[in-house]
């Protein structure tokens, strides 16, 4: 199963990423982890990206897609892949759509998680992420069994330095300017389906897991 899941930010679509991945065993790839990684490490490309990842704006194209093909080079390559945060323009969709012909990597559907920017406003301003295992808490529906620590590894939560109120309105305005002609590339490609992201965590994934199945039937 190769496939790309799409959705504002705060859509939950790292979540349903990270269940798709473990559960499927697909890899997760995530731009927006790796880019907060090369940040992190200060290397050439997260020194160019950091201001942009910091003030909530896109990393320039070119940056992004080289992390990503180098992501597909080599013997790390995946065969079977959940795409999270990528691509974002359709220069980034017209660069994997060409990387993925050269690597003979068939995408089998594309998911647009569907959620409106009021709850995603309420839902970010909540939400505490783990900085080792990316597994993310709401202070309201889901709480760390012990305050400011993650139930998985121990670790100390963070709140995302882009996850500020002002910061999200930004990218999500950046999300509906961008979205529009992303979203046509795939429609036009016939790979691209819709499944709301409101509910529960595990009927939302229930949902996906639905589409998939009658995406590829085989897998
Ligand atoms: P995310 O965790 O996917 O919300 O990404 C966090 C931040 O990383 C975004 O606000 C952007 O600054 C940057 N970023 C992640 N993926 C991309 C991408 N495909 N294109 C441009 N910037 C990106």
């Amino acid at each position: 199963m190769r496939l790309i899941l799409f959705g504002p930010p705060g859509s939950g679509k790292g979540t349903q990423a990270k269940r798709l991945s473990e559960r499927l065993g697909l890899a997760h790839i995530s731009t927006g982890d790796i880019l907060r990684e090369a940040v992190r490490l200060g290397t050439p490309a997260g020194k160019l990206a950091e201001s942009f990842v910091r003030d909530g704006k896109l990393v320039p194209d070119d940056l992004v897609n080289e992390l990503v093909k180098e992501r597909f080079s080599g013997t790390s390559r995946p065969d079977k892949f959940v795409l999270d945060g990528y691509p974002r323009t359709v220069a980034q969709a017209a660069s994997l759509d060409q990387l993925l012909r050269q690597q003979f990597l068939a995408l089998d559907v594309t998911v647009l998680l569907e959620v409106d920017d009021q709850e995603i406003i309420e839902r970010i301003r909540h939400r505490w992420t783990c900085p080792k295992c990316k597994a993310t808490y709401h202070t309201i529906s889901k709480r760390p069994k012990k305050e400011g620590v993650c139930d998985e590894c121990g670790s100390v939560l963070i709140q995302r330095e882009d996850d500020k109120e002002a910061t999200i309105r930004r990218r999500l305005e950046i999300y509906h300017q961008t979205h529009t002609p992303l979203m046509a590339h795939y429609e036009a490609q016939g790979l691209l389906r819709r499944v709301k992201g409101t509910g529960d965590i595990e009927t939302i994934y229930t949902n996906i897991v639905k589409v998939l199945q009658s995406a590829s039937p085989g897998h």
